[in-house]
């Protein structure tokens, strides 16, 4: 390994990589994915609002190895706790937007929404962090 050099995360990848590299250019790993929030997305509880920080979430990886966001950002108030997400509703905006803020786990693109194997919509958790609970808010009353 060079010094300053990092290797890719990914078992099957194990490439190195510069130390800002942010997503790997071989396999697409998201470097900093791992720096997870420590909001228990499934304990969120309808009208709590939480942020969805700006660059989290889906991208869309291009072959020239750019990230296009695909992802919600800005402040959401819980409406449902779905399988792999939280319906929630913009609090910007239009009021009436409902969105699906993807917390499920890392997925690739495959099969019929891939371009190339690697390109296209990665599905990855959006990183949040609690704004305002409505259980806080019950008790200070
Ligand atoms: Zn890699």
């Amino acid at each position: 390994m060079m010094r300053g050099q990092k290797q890719c995360k990914n078992e099957e990848c194990g490439i190195f990589v510069g130390p800002r590299t942010y997503v790997c250019p071989s396999c697409g790993y998201d470097f900093n994915f791992k720096r997870e929030s420590t909001l228990d997305w499934k304990k969120l509880e309808k009208g709590d609002v939480f942020k969805s920080k700006s660059g989290s979430g889906p991208y869309w990886l291009t072959k020239k190895g750019e990230r296009i966001s695909m992802g919600y950002h800005g402040k959401f108030k819980v409406l449902n706790i779905l399988t792999d997400g939280i319906l929630a509703r913009s609090l910007k905006g239009i009021e009436t937007q409902h969105v699906y803020i993807y917390m499920g786990p890392d997925e690739k693109p495959t099969g019929d929404t891939c371009i190339e194997p690697g390109l296209g919509m990665w599905a990855i958790a959006h990183r949040i962090e609690m704004v305002k609970s409505k259980k806080k808010r019950v008790k200070q009353k």
